[in-house]
């Protein structure tokens, strides 16, 4: 006999599952429900006449009968409710916001450089306010707002540990969701990218995968018995920081020789001016000189995927996961020489690796962490 606990467990479970159904199908006859859940129609008739009272679904009409009543024809109403993602970078806060399919009906960013974090929160109501207002939507259709945060996080106290490329420590979200008056998620942005991936990305199918996310830092979120692991201390993941050289170069950590100095957008901007004695501020600025065919950008793209391959190597051995996904706005740039980028890649690939480990480019990004943000108020919702 299941105790109360367990029941509610389960009816929560139920009712997850049948809107996870109406998120991906949008129009469906409660027959589909009952079959391809395995419910009973007691079951699927309790939880879609809740959801009718709820306005998350709508009677959209009567389908052709098979013998017998003809079946209602239910439809998602997808824009019942919405919810806000924030990726907050070392320089730009990028905000959507979207609905409950995950469509994106507005977006907005601004730079915060030489701004306190209570400047850029004070930004971030204001737009999320008049995005509210200006779609039409009261704070009680928000089912709050999900932040994607470079650094170390405490989920469950709403606190960023320790995130050293934006200069902060110990910093808790509670006075901001209290000011907003809406329920604040954060959680650590390789992470929050790997989950995007896991729910609509490359990861979609997948058990086990590993996604890198490539920024001004380098983290990469794990994927294992597809559900993002996070480690005993929330740390899981922090390959940017292995160390992978002697070299005496210190890292936004403290520390020196770690990954991401070599392999992080920044790095690949150092070595074509290392080579050629020239700035480039941007990988748009680079690509360009690389495409015009400039051969001291090749040397310096041979260089970064050299260091790259070490620290995915690496992670193959330690964890060989299915698939391994790069992400980051960079992903955009190798994605016009993929080609090449797998050529090197393969070519460069040691024995001792499984041959069976797939390398490939994250469809979503950049944009994987900012929508990863916006999938954390719907977690509980769709039991993610
Ligand atoms: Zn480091």
């Amino acid at each position: 006999m299941l105790d109360n606990l367990d029941q509610s467990i389960i009816k929560n479970l139920n009712r997850s599952r049948i809107l996870r159904a109406f998120r991906e199908k949008e129009i469906i006859q409660k027959k589909e429900l009952v079959d391809s859940l395995n419910l009973s129609i007691t079951t699927v008739t309790t939880n879609t006449r809740r959801l009718l009272e709820e306005g998350l679904i709508e009677e959209t009409g009567i389908a052709e009968s098979t013998g017998g009543r003809k079946p209602v024809v239910f439809k998602f109403i997808k824009s019942a409710k919405v919810s806000f993602g924030v990726d907050l970078s070392p320089h730009q806060a990028t905000i959507i916001m979207t609905n409950l399919a995950s469509e994106i009906i507005d977006r907005s960013k601004f730079s915060i450089d030489k701004q306190s974090m209570e400047e850029v929160l004070l930004n971030i109501q204001t737009i999320v306010e008049t995005l509210l207002d200006k779609h039409g939507y009261l704070k009680a259709d928000c089912l709050g707002i999900g932040l994607s945060l470079p650094g170390i996080v405490d989920c469950e106290n709403i606190m960023l540990v320790n995130a050293p490329n934006l200069k902060v420590k110990n910093y808790s979200f509670r006075y901001f969701e209290a000011t907003i008056g809406l329920k604040v998620y954060i959680e650590n942005e390789a992470n929050v990218a790997a989950f995007a991936e896991l729910i609509i990305g490359a990861a979609e199918k997948l058990d086990d995968a590993v996604y890198i996310s490539i920024t001004d830092g380098v983290g990469c979120g794990i994927i294992a018995n597809h559900k993002v692991t996070k480690g005993t201390f929330n740390k899981a993941g922090e390959f940017g920081h292995m160390r992978i050289s002697d070299k005496e170069i210190i890292c936004s950590c403290g520390r020196t020789g770690c990954w991401e100095i070599f392999s992080s957008e920044r790095a690949l901007l150092k070595f074509y001016t290392e080579q050629s004695g020239d700035i480039v501020t941007d990988l748009e600025a680079f690509f360009k000189i690389y495409h015009e065919g400039n051969l001291l950008a090749k040397v310096a793209l041979r260089k970064y995927l050299d260091y790259l391959l070490i620290g995915i190597e690496n992670i193959m051995l330690g964890l060989d996961p299915e698939v391994i996904i790069l992400g980051g706005e960079i992903v955009n740039f190798l994605r016009e020489i993929e080609p090449i980028v797998e050529d090197y890649m393969k070519k460069n690939h040691s024995d001792i690796l499984s041959r069976d480990n797939k390398l490939v480019l994250s469809t979503i990004s950049p944009y994987s962490a900012v929508v990863g943000s916006s999938l954390l108020p719907m977690k509980e919702m769709f039991g993610y």
